[in-house]
């Protein structure tokens, strides 16, 4: 028989065929990243052996004083870098994370004002088929319909027309600063907690180049595998350590079991990263090749929602190309460039398809893509589009640039 220690060929082939794909294709979509070889040592390691029920000092487990000190470690640095006062690095995800501050803050029923999906909301903030929108009363802000960005007038008179009892700031698919001292006087104004979900940005904020949420937000919510360029997983922040307590105990037990120790070990990996000047550098070229992609689609006569991008990525309306998400999505993905199809503001496609798609640069500025580069990925996507088979062109030009 088969020693049980062979390697497992056909599960390693095919994590050898998903590396060559991610070396040789060019990834476009926003919340993607490639993370450094020490996040992924951390969360390969024997750390995932350990059960930690519980918060560091205080867990229902032995042997624990290790992880405590991973954990704490983690904890720590993501304070550090927010500048908050309190932390909670165990959510499994970023829609977990959302999970926990809506069992820890509100009743179910209660009513929430978030960002309409299809104007560049997340699931979690009231879609109805997600929790959100099943278990609360969701009402919606969209953005305004001739400049597409967030109408801070709109969120106003929603907010003291429905009264909310929390106010979601934060989006998926939105390329613009998001004004969160705005949102927060909204919020004081009706008594509602204001929950920023940074989960697209966080990476951003952490390298000053977006304004931080915290100081305004009752609660902050992220991933750490976007922006962050952390594992996939969530936290969760506040200044308020008595919210902070309801929030932990909403975690555990609220909804978890066992913390994943090993992904806390490489979100405190990429926090470290995070507090570097290399990663602040980092942040601001993901801005800078984020302008110079919409501009050079603006050049070639697209249409970029809203006129450009203050952030990692723009949505392109392809309508006027007689296109829709799904079918640019085929033609893209054929050439082995990564996007992801997104409806737009007033959408007049079917939700399924979308008008346009969503384009970020955190992936490819992490392989050391600058402006200049922006431009032959443009005209790659252009060409692509336009029925062109640029495969080779692709796999030639991103096979240039090295993954972490
Ligand atoms: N919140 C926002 C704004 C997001 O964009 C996402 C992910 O796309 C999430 C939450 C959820 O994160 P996850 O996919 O880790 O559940």
């Amino acid at each position: 028989a088969e020693p049980t220690t062979a390697r497992d060929t056909a599960l390693f082939d095919l994590i050898a065929q998903e590396a060559e794909r991610q070396r040789l294709g060019l990834e476009l979509i926003a919340s993607e990243n490639f993370t450094s070889a020490a996040v992924r040592e951390a969360q390969g390691s024997i750390v995932t052996n350990k059960y930690a029920e519980g918060y560091p000092g205080k867990r229902w487990y032995g042997g624990c004083e290790v992880v405590d000190r991973i954990e704490q470690l983690a904890i720590d640095r993501v304070r550090e870098l927010f500048g908050a006062a309190w932390a909670n690095v165990q959510p499994h995800s970023g829609s977990s994370a959302n999970l926990a501050v809506y069992n820890a803050l509100i009743e179910p029923g209660s009513v929430v004002l978030g960002m309409d999906l299809s104007h560049g909301g997340h699931l979690t903030h009231g879609n109805p088929v997600n929790f959100s929108g099943l278990r609360y009363q969701i009402v919606s802000y969209k953005v305004n319909p001739d400049t597409e960005l967030i109408d801070m007038d709109e969120v106003r008179r929603l907010a003291h027309e429905h009264q909310p009892k929390m106010i979601i700031a934060g989006a998926s698919a939105y390329s613009r600063t998001i004004d969160f001292a705005a949102f927060r006087e909204i919020a004081d104004e009706v008594g509602a907690i204001l929950f920023a979900d940074i989960a697209h940005i966080a990476g951003l904020i952490a390298a000053g180049v977006h304004p931080n949420a915290l100081p305004h937000a009752h609660v902050v919510a992220s991933t750490t595998h976007k922006t962050l360029r952390g594992p996939r997983g969530g936290i969760i922040l506040s200044n308020d350590p008595e919210l902070g307590a309801k929030i932990d105990r909403a975690v555990f037990p609220g909804y978890q079991g066992g913390p994943l120790e090993h992904v806390i070990a490489a979100k405190a990996v990429a926090f470290g990263e995070c507090l570097t000047d290399e990663f602040k550098a980092y942040a601001a070229q993901i801005i800078r090749n984020a302008q110079a992609l919409a501009q050079a689609f603006e050049d070639k006569g697209y249409r970029v929602v809203s006129g450009g991008t203050d952030n990692h990525l723009f949505v392109l309306d392809l309508r006027p190309q007689g296109l829709n998400g799904t079918k640019a999505t085929r033609l893209l993905d054929a050439n082995h460039i990564t996007i992801s199809k997104s409806t737009l503001p007033y959408d007049t496609e079917k939700i399924l398809h979308g008008g346009g798609i969503r384009i970020g640069t955190p992936a490819v500025t992490t392989r050391g893509m600058t402006e200049a580069d922006m431009q032959t990925v443009a005209d790659l996507i252009d060409r692509a589009l336009k029925g062109q088979d640029v495969k080779a062109e692709v796999h030639a030009f991103a096979g240039g640039f090295p993954i972490p």
